[in-house]
C-alpha cells in the first residue's frame, strides 16, 4: 500500500519548497487511493479517470452513447463519449438527452 509512503514524499516535497513545517501544523487530514477507488466506488481496478484519452480511444473510437449491446441503453460519464471531466461529463448528459428526444421525437 503505497498511500502513507506518498503521503510522506508530498508533504515533504510541499515543506521543502514552499510550506516549511508544514507537517507541525497538520492537525486533520485525509487521503484517497485506488483502493478507494475500487472498493468505495466501484471504479474498474481502482481507476480514478476513465478510459484514458489515446487516439485510439478517443472520438469514435471510445465506447459509443447508445449501447451495441443492449436495445435502448443508452450510457453517459466519463467512460463513454466524449470523455473524462466535467465539462466532457456534462455534454455526454446533454448528447444522451438529445438522443433520446430525437429517437421518441419529444422536443
Ligand atoms: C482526483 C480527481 C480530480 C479531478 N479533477 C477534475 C477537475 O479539476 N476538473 C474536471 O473537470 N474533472 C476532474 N476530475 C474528473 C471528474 O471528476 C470525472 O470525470 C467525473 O466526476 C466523472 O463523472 P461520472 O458521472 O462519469 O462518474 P462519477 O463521478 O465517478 O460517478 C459515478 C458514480 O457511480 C457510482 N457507482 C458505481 N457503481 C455503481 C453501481 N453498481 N450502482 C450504483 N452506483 C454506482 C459511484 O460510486 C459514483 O458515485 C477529477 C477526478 C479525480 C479522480
Amino acid at each position: 500500500m503505497k498511500g502513507p509512503e506518498y503521503r510522506d514524499r508530498i508533504v515533504k516535497y510541499l515543506e521543502e519548497r514552499y510550506m516549511p513545517d508544514l507537517s507541525k501544523h497538520i492537525v486533520s487530514e485525509h487521503y484517497v487511493t485506488p483502493t478507494y477507488f475500487r472498493d468505495t466506488l466501484n471504479s474498474h481496478l481502482g481507476n480514478a479517470f476513465g478510459v484514458e484519452p489515446i487516439l485510439t480511444q478517443s472520438a469514435w473510437f471510445r465506447p459509443h452513447n447508445l449501447s451495441e449491446d443492449i436495445s435502448n441503453l443508452y450510457i453517459v460519464g466519463a467512460g463513454t463519449h466524449p470523455g473524462a471531466g466535467l465539462p466532457g461529463v456534462m455534454s455526454s448528459g446533454k448528447i444522451v438527452a438529445e438522443m433520446i428526444s430525437s429517437y421518441s421525437g419529444a422536443k
